[in-house]
């Protein structure tokens, strides 16, 4: 929504954060000096108006971090890992300020926010020590007086582009081991959260880190992001978001060779055997479907219940979701808070809506509340629906509060369910059967899989990402993404002082 005067009634300007583009250590507005809205999507208050950045916007960011990447690709990596210790010390510092940003500006309940930046912090140590690892190799050389090594080099200037439902922790997953390995970056934050990206971005700012390294281009996926991508002063591309934008990205990038890690849906599913501890089942199950209102990729989207686990399980679930409070992301008593937008909400309304039409048994939830208390605000309640095998709500993922209920016979026709979605993000069984966990840990297409445990918790010090649809074989987190964020160089040195000719000389 482009800035055209008008007010709303709930509107407080001193609230009202002006931001401006990050290029080149310098604040600049748009080239066009257009700009967008950013609405709480609690109460519709004014958050922040943002850049309307295009690509001349980004031919000024990518010009900016290739003179940012000559001299910080220059300085040794332990060096740089020292910025990013200094960073995670200014993100301890501001935790309470971030998340209060973020809870208004996305909605996620004030503690997930406050995790959301604890994960940053995280991050920062790992990527600050890894600084002093980075390693290379090295292997016995087939001739003598001959050593072989590899070394671990910056790529270029990075484009990342990320989603508005992790607006701190997912781009320092990228971000932080993107900088130790001594890249520059152009980031294009999602259009929902600019606000809450600026902060990250300034304590990176204050944590040292030279201008030009990072580089902060707000706007629109078509307008800015396209033409982010498809830069030919790009080397590599990181990006989370949504299946369909993914494939389109590593299109554009693969006509010029860049390298491309993708982060992407999900449609998590939980199993439950018989034999499992149904509290904890119920309580992982809330936590995994209506944390963050369900709008996590690793959501626990699907329940699918073992023989005749449902009878007891189900009504147990359905009690406890009932329970469940909407509301002000910011009140402590709150357990939901809003959808991103209007148009979100609808989107996700219209799901349940042909779900239902198509035979799925509402269980609870399923209708926009006409409280006059959460009127203002894109709320959606809990929602669980029983389906069979193959509908549209058991395959797709609705990125919303609803949990699809599926039931199957066996552990094995259980795994057959779950691995038949086009994703294969993360996955949870709950047993107290070793074997049949173990037997899940196998069989489950996913990249992550959790045993007791819902679908969603990610650590920061292990890799995350997921197999089929939701990627193309990278990972975020962990040790992982310092492979993405390199690349190897294998040195020989000969100090034989005579030509020795590999595969020819010293065979017996
Ligand atoms: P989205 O794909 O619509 O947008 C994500 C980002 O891509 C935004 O910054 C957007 O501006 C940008 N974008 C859109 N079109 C683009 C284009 N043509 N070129 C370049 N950039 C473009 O995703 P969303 O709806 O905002 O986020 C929700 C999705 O993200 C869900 O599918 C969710 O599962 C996924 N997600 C995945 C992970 C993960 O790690 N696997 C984490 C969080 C969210």
């Amino acid at each position: 929504m482009m800035v055209d005067g008008t007010r709303g009634p709930a509107e407080n300007d001193a609230m009202t954060l002006q931001l401006l583009n990050r290029i080149g250590g310098a604040r600049v507005a748009s080239v066009t000096g257009g700009s967008f809205e950013v609405r709480s999507p609690t109460d519709n208050s004014l958050v922040a108006t943002a850049p309307a950045s295009s690509a001349a916007d980004i031919d000024r960011a990518v010009a900016a971090a290739k003179d940012g990447f000559a001299l910080w690709s220059r300085m040794p990596a332990p060096a740089r890992g020292e910025v990013l210790l200094r960073a995670g010390r200014v993100l301890e510092q501001r935790k309470e300020e971030i998340a209060l940003l973020m809870a208004r500006e996305m909605g996620k309940r004030l503690e997930e926010a406050r995790g959301d930046v604890q994960e940053a912090i995280d991050t920062a140590w790992y990527a600050a020590t890894e600084g002093r690892r980075l390693f290379g190799r090295t292997a016995p050389s087939e001739l003598s007086s001959k050593l072989g090594f590899t070394v671990r080099r910056p790529v270029g200037v990075a484009a990342i582009i990320t989603a508005w439902n992790f607006p701190v922790a997912v781009p320092s997953w990228k971000i932080f081991p993107a900088l130790v390995c001594g890249n520059a970056v152009v980031w294009k934050p999602a259009e929902e959260a600019p606000a809450v990206a600026d902060l990250f971005a300034a304590a990176l700012a204050e944590a040292g880190l030279p201008p030009g390294v990072l580089n902060v281009v707000y706007g629109d996926g078509e307008s800015a992001g396209a033409p982010l991508v498809a830069h030919p002063g790009i080397s590599l591309v990181s990006f989370t978001g949504s299946s369909p934008v993914g494939r389109r990205i590593a299109e554009v990038a693969g006509r010029t060779l860049k390298h491309v890690s993708l982060e992407l849906g999900g449609k998590n599913p939980v199993i439950v055997l018989p034999d499992a501890d149904l509290d904890l089942a119920v309580d992982g199950l809330l936590w995994g479907a209506f944390g963050t209102a369900g709008q996590r990729c690793t959501a626990s989207s699907r329940l699918i219940a073992v023989g005749d686990v449902a009878a007891k399980l189900l009504p147990r679930l359905i009690a406890r979701a009932l329970e469940l409070r909407l509301g002000d992301p910011l009140h402590p008593a709150t357990d939901l808070g809003p959808l991103i937008s209007e148009q979100h909400r609808e989107r996700v309304h219209a799901r349940v809506q042909d779900a239902i039409r198509g035979g799925a048994r509402l269980l609870c939830g399923g209708e926009i509340s006409r409280d006059p208390r959460l009127a203002a605000g894109w709320f959606y309640p809990p929602t669980i629906l029983e389906t069979a095998r193959g509908t549209p709500i058991a395959l797709e993922e609705v990125f919303g509060p609803v949990l699809t209920v599926l039931r199957a016979d066996s552990l094995e026709e259980a795994i057959d369910i779950a691995n038949e979605v086009e994703f294969g993000l993360s996955s949870s069984i709950y047993t107290r059967d070793v074997s049949a966990a173990m037997r899940a840990v196998e069989r489950i297409d996913a990249g992550i899989t959790y045993v007791n445990a819902p679908t969603i918790g990610a650590e920061a010090h292990f890799p995350f990402g997921g197999v089929k649809q939701t990627g193309n074989g990278h990972r975020d987190g962990g040790w992982a993404p310092y492979e993405f964020f390199s690349e190897v160089k294998t040195v020989y040195i000969d100090y034989s002082g005579r030509l020795q000719r590999a595969q020819i000389d010293n065979r017996l």
